[in-house]
């Protein structure tokens, strides 16, 4: 589970690496660049579900995996989910995730009481 803050733990970064080594295309090149440098960001970052331009706090986000190219910074997100990382309860009513049923992004609450 990440830390507080998302910083990516050790552990999780073998998990992402050990993902992309099977997946990323070999010499995959920047579409900006040119270059084949890519770094990994220290920190999960999130998308949020459009709420008509206001900010939804408690609403439902999307972990990613924020990977960069080191001359131009142009940045590609990958969903943390989908590699396999799980992450913990996101409201007091939630359980935890089982890494293996890890989803794309949390369940959202307004299906969960249809
Ligand atoms: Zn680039």
């Amino acid at each position: 589970m990440p830390e507080v803050g998302g910083k990516i733990t050790a552990a999780e970064k073998e998990k992402i690496d050990a993902w992309l080594r099977t997946r990323w295309p070999h010499n995959y090149k920047c579409p900006i660049c040119q270059s084949e440098n890519w770094t990994l960001a220290e920190h999960f970052v999130e998308l949020r579900t459009f709420s008509g331009g206001a900010l939804m706090v408690g609403g439902p986000v999307y972990p990613n995996v924020l990977i960069i190219s080191v001359p131009c910074g142009y940045s590609v997100l990958m969903n943390a989910g989908g590699m396999g990382i799980a992450f913990g309860p996101t409201s007091p009513d939630q359980k935890p995730v089982a890494e293996e049923q890890a989803p794309l992004a949390p369940e959202r609450q307004d299906e969960k009481d249809v």
